[in-house]
């Protein structure tokens, strides 16, 4: 699988060519490097957030978007996909997690990424009081099955 992103070096931006590798097919090569270029992507996160009674996920809306979505974010370099969730959800909650497990991953063409989603239960609903009047707010209906709302095609949109 080609993606318009790897047509050209990512190192010296000469076009690559495919090149048979052993165990893993045809990949972008660049005769100039001498190199492989493996197919680069984004890796992101999406989580859904439960309240500590777990009868409640929170969602959150996001830009002019009017429905409310999933907390997502891009994973930064370095960092691992469980402190990206985290971070993401102190930076725009405010709220600790208490607990994290993973759910599935899918990867979106769209924007060239990678998301993992998880199940997080968060703590600091006092905190949340102060951030239902900037449009955050838990919503009351509570999935049969959780897992078939999991990442919200129009996180990306
Ligand atoms: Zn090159």
């Amino acid at each position: 699988m080609f993606y318009k992103t790897m047509t050209y070096c990512p190192e010296c931006e000469h076009p690559l060519e495919k090149k048979f590798l052993k165990d893993e097919g045809d990949i972008p090569y660049c005769s100039q490097c001498n190199s492989f270029r493996f197919p680069v992507f984004n890796t992101a996160i999406s989580a859904i957030l439960f309240n500590e009674s777990h009868d409640k996920i929170l969602l959150i809306k996001q830009y002019k978007m009017t429905e409310h979505i999933l907390l997502a974010g891009y994973v930064s370099q370095g960092e691992n996909a469980e402190a990206t969730v985290a971070r993401e959800i102190d930076e725009e909650l405010g709220l600790k997690v208490k607990s994290l497990t993973f759910n599935v991953t899918k990867y979106y063409e769209r924007s060239n990424s990678l998301m993992i989603n998880f199940a997080a239960t968060v703590t600091g609903a006092a905190k949340l009081i102060m951030k239902l009047m900037t449009g955050i707010g838990f919503q009351s209906k509570m999935p049969k099955k959780p897992s078939k709302m999991v990442l919200l095609p129009k996180v990306f949109y």
